[in-house]
């Protein structure tokens, strides 16, 4: 089997250094190099970096910016950041580990304490994703998350199957979400998510009904021994609760708050279907709710 190297990102205006750790480095690991903050930003948007080895003192923005915009960003903060410094008191050591850093190396760099040092922070940084993938719980909203759903939307299906039962899907999509983010920032848009979640767990009244974070800001609702009139219903009970919490979004074409559109699916399932199929008429039904106008609920054809 052909091993997947991690792949490292070495942030540093000086070539020199960057050599250096390259030569130290290169041979176990996919390396990138950028020599400014603003360079390193955009690699990190476009490639999949494991781990960032970051230089403070450098012209235009320095490390402690990067590291600040990398930990603001959902889609990065995630990354191990070692800032790489000349400074070595205990002040700006402390400073780089506030901004977001999980460790800090002095220069002149050490080899093996550099290839130490950054083998033990992907081998921690891989057993974190790891564990987040195998538990239960979506770490930002606290509702199932989709390993969890994908699990128990099976199992409800053959339930379904078995007992001749209707099994109904609520899928629903945070209108213009991508404008609140770029208005408030992602911070916000992360609370603005748990809202939402929370919100979705509060209007769910059966024990039965599952409520998981099925990606990005699309929520999904899994509501077993349900009528498609049923189903509308809750459907229209989240979309006005969740327009009820009157988080302001001012950039939406929609409306003064933060709202949802719904698609809702209903099958009784058989053994010619599969419970793929009742996702994908719930995604064409939001589908349509985006279409008509969004803030709004959409049934799927039978
Ligand atoms: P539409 O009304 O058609 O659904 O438009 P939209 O802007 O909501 O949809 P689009 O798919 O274009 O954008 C979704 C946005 O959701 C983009 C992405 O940055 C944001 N997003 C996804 N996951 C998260 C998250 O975990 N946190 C934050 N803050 N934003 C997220
Ligand atoms: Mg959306
Ligand atoms: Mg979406």
């Amino acid at each position: 089997m052909k091993s997947i190297k991690p792949t490292v990102l070495i942030v540093d205006d000086t070539r020199l250094n960057i050599k250096i750790m390259t030569d130290i480095l290169g041979d176990s690991y996919n390396l990138f190099c950028a020599t400014s903050g603003r360079q390193a930003l955009e690699i990190v948007t476009s490639q999949k970096i494991d781990l960032i080895l970051l230089d403070v003192i450098m012209p235009g923005m320095d490390g402690y910016e990067v590291c600040t915009r990398l930990k603001k960003d959902h889609q990065t903060q995630n990354i191990p950041v070692i800032f790489i410094s000349a400074l070595t008191n205990v002040a700006d050591e402390t400073k780089g580990l506030e901004v977001g850093a999980i460790d800090y190396i002095f220069k002149p760099v050490s080899p093996p304490i550099l290839k130490a040092r950054v083998r033990n922070h992907i081998e921690l940084k891989n057993c974190r994703d790891m564990f987040e993938k195998q538990s239960l719980i979506d770490g930002l909203t606290g509702v199932a998350n989709r390993h969890y759903f994908d699990q128990a939307f099976h199992q409800e299906w053959r339930r379904a199957l078995r007992n001749n039962n209707p099994l109904s899907i609520v899928f629903l999509d945070i209108d213009f979400f991508k404008k609140y983010n770029d208005h408030y920032g992602h911070l916000a848009g992360d609370e603005c998510l748990r809202k939402v979640g929370n919100s979705l767990k509060d209007s769910l009244q059966r024990a039965g009904d599952l409520v998981a974070r099925y990606g990005g800001e699309e929520f999904i609702i899994v509501l077993p021994v349900t009528s498609q009139s049923e189903a509308v219903k809750v459907g229209e009970k989240v979309r006005r609760n969740i327009k009820a919490l009157m988080v302001t979004h001012q950039t939406s074409e929609v409306s003064d708050y933060v709202t949802v559109s719904v698609g809702v699916a209903t099958v009784v399932p058989n053994n010619d279907m599969t419970s793929a199929s009742l996702i994908a008429k719930a995604d064409e039904a939001l589908y349509q709710a985006k279409k008509k106008g969004r803030n709004l609920v959409a049934v799927a054809e039978l």
